[in-house]
């Protein structure tokens, strides 16, 4: 068991705040986490995947768990679905290539994605018509309290957009351990959503196949979301509002154009690209509520391209904040503020962020 002090986290999110933990700790499976609790028994605990979805507005005053569970395993087959369980460390984007070398459908939509499979079920990931809800099968935590292992089935975690029961009623309570999903021997397509048609016909692709899918949301994703290599950020800050049908009726003949999709559709991609001409201008089903795009709400408060420091708004996804180079975590947070109350004031939405605030 190695255990840092005053550990530089720049390199383990993807905004690439300069802050520091006053404990580091990795652990590679039950045990190991087990060992460190024991050892490190009070305190502030944040466990930590990819980074990719973290924010930190100050130094963390307590010990990070990197969770590096590793191993993808088949572990029961029938004649519609193969049950895959990964590691909660294993990087997301290698599960998604595993499955799609061997052609099975589920997770093709929801490639590149960063970040760990630890933390899929956190937020129920989502991109391009798909959310893992629709693979999952069951996953294992760690309770932190007593210890315990306990199994999560789908009821269990309660997803929704963006949510589950670890964000909510479980929320700081576990560590994720696995996670088993399911997957499709026959794959059931999905290329309605989003430019995954318009890629596939300029890829020549004649033959479906979850790879093409996969390869046509790739080359979209590379083109249109920023490399947080090159430049720190966490995806999409905000999520999309869902606004009752009536509220929605208001809100569109006050702003005509305003895009909005039914709640139940998955819309991250469309509001983060910056295209906005993904997104529908419909109506929906009388009283069904609807999902508004935060990317346009934003630009349409003047936000796109802004930048104050080296904290701003990305120049052609208004959705995502970045760091240029030597922004503090405040100063993006002072900032996503002021974006939020200005939709506020603008439109009368309240944005909720997405990114976790540390
Ligand atoms: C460029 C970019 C594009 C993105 N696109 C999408 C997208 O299309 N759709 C989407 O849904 N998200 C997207 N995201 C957000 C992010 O990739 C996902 O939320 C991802 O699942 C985060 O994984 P992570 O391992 O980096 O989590 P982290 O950022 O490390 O952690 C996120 C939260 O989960 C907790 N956590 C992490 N692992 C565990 C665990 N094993 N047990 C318990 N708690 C845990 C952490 O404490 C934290 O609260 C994007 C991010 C970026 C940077």
């Amino acid at each position: 068991m190695t255990i840092q002090s005053n550990v530089s986290l720049k390199a383990l999110h993807t905004f690439g705040i300069n802050v520091q933990a006053r404990q580091l700790a990795t652990f590679q499976d039950q045990d190991s986490l087990a060992e460190i609790l024991a050892a490190y028994p009070d305190g502030h605990r944040l466990i930590l995947g990819g980074g990719s979805n973290i924010l930190f507005t100050q130094d963390f005053d307590g010990l990070v768990l990197k969770n590096e569970v590793m191993g993808i395993e088949t572990i029961a087959e029938d004649d519609n679905y193969v049950y895959i369980k990964v590691g909660a460390g294993e990087n997301w984007h290698r599960f998604v290539q595993h499955c799609i070398r061997q052609d099975l459908g589920g997770v093709e939509n929801l490639s590149l994605i960063p970040g760990c499979v630890g933390a899929s079920p956190m937020q129920n990931i989502g991109a391009y018509g798909m959310e893992i809800k629709e693979v999952f099968q069951e996953l294992e935590a760690y309770h932190l309290g007593d210890g315990a292992l306990q199994a999560f089935s789908l009821n269990d975690c309660a997803f929704g957009y963006r949510e589950s029961v670890f964000k909510n009623k479980c929320k700081d309570q576990f560590v994720i351990l696995n996670v088993t999903f399911r997957l499709r021997r026959a794959p059931i397509f999905n290329t309605t959503y989003g430019a995954i048609e318009q890629e596939l016909e300029r890829m020549g692709v004649k033959d479906l196949s979850v790879k093409a899918i996969s390869d046509a949301v790739i080359n979209i994703r590379s083109s249109k979301l920023p490399d947080p290599a090159k430049i720190g950020n966490a995806g999409s800050f905000f999520k999309n509002p869902v606004v009752s049908a009536a509220a929605f009726a208001k809100l569109s003949a006050a702003h005509p154009g305003m895009p909005a999709y039914p709640a139940e559709q998955e819309p991250y991609l469309s509001s983060v690209s910056g295209d906005q001409g993904e997104a529908e201008d419909v109506a929906g089903d009388a009283g069904a509520p609807m999902k508004l795009a935060a990317g346009w709400l934003i630009e349409q408060c003047g936000w796109k391209g802004y930048r104050k420091g080296d904290a701003g708004v990305h120049e052609r996804q208004a959705l995502v904040l970045v760091n240029y180079g030597n922004a503090t975590g405040k100063e993006i947070y002072d900032l996503s503020q002021e974006i939020l109350e200005s939709v506020q004031k603008k439109f009368g939405v309240t944005l909720e962020r997405e990114v976790n605030i540390i």
